[in-house]
């Protein structure tokens, strides 16, 4: 079982697509904790991502994710789009010149982007940001993966702890970004970046499983 480029190029087109089906809702979280553009500027980003992705369809996986995060860091403002930028960019550079990719290589990419986000952006879990998704998500994929699971089932098990760490936000008090600055206010709400986490993460295994 193998993440073929196809499918790479078939995540980033529904991941453009999820996002835009949740525009609203990211906005919405968006607005109870934060300035209430997270949706917005998402939509924005993957939008151009959309426009920049025919340019490189035909290139390898890791110049598509490269040039996705180049897109998403020119387009999208705030915190979110240097992150993201990042993401994606590491993802790429992880797998540079791959057409596709084994369950360890879709591992190795997704703890590079990780690896890059917490370098960027300096939070930890419990912190309240994109980063209480991404963390028990991919190391639940790396457990799984060592503990020989098949990929789907693997991937299924990484979407339900993305969807736990996600979820796991609400109570907590912010501690990185702009919901910081509401100390104590800002618990009782789900981070909007914990949530277009989660949602990029469960399109890749949809996309996988389709
Ligand atoms: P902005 O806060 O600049 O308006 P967005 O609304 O697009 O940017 O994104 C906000 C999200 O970015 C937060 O919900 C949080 O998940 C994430 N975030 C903010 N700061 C950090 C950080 N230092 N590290 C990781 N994620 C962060
Ligand atoms: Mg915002
Ligand atoms: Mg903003």
């Amino acid at each position: 079982m193998t993440l073929t480029k196809t499918d790479v190029l078939a995540w980033l087109k529904r991941v453009a697509e999820v996002i835009a089906e949740n525009k609203e809702y990211l906005t919405q979280l968006d607005a109870a904790i934060g300035d209430a553009d997270h949706g917005i500027n998402m939509d924005r980003g993957f939008q151009r991502v959309m426009s920049q992705l025919p340019t490189v369809e035909d290139k390898d996986i890791g110049t598509i994710l490269k040039t996705t995060g180049m897109a998403l860091l020119s387009s999208v403002g705030g915190a979110g789009g240097p992150l993201y930028g990042t993401f994606f960019m590491r993802m790429g550079m992880a797998v540079a010149g791959k057409e596709e990719l084994s369950p360890e290589e879709v591992l190795t990419m997704l703890k590079a982007g990780l690896d890059g986000v917490v370098q960027r952006g300096k939070a930890e879990v419990g912190d309240k940001t994109m980063v209480d998704t991404l963390t028990p998500a991919i190391r639940t994929l790396e457990d799984a993966l060592a503990a020989g699971h098949q990929f789907d089932d693997a991937l299924d098990r990484m979407v339900a702890a993305a969807e736990e760490g996600m979820k796991a936000t609400i109570p907590l008090v912010a501690r990185k970004g702009r919901a910081s600055y509401l100390g104590q206010r800002s618990a009782g709400h789900q981070d909007p970046g914990a949530t277009s986490s989660y949602l990029i993460l469960a399109t890749l295994r949809d996309t996988f499983k389709s």
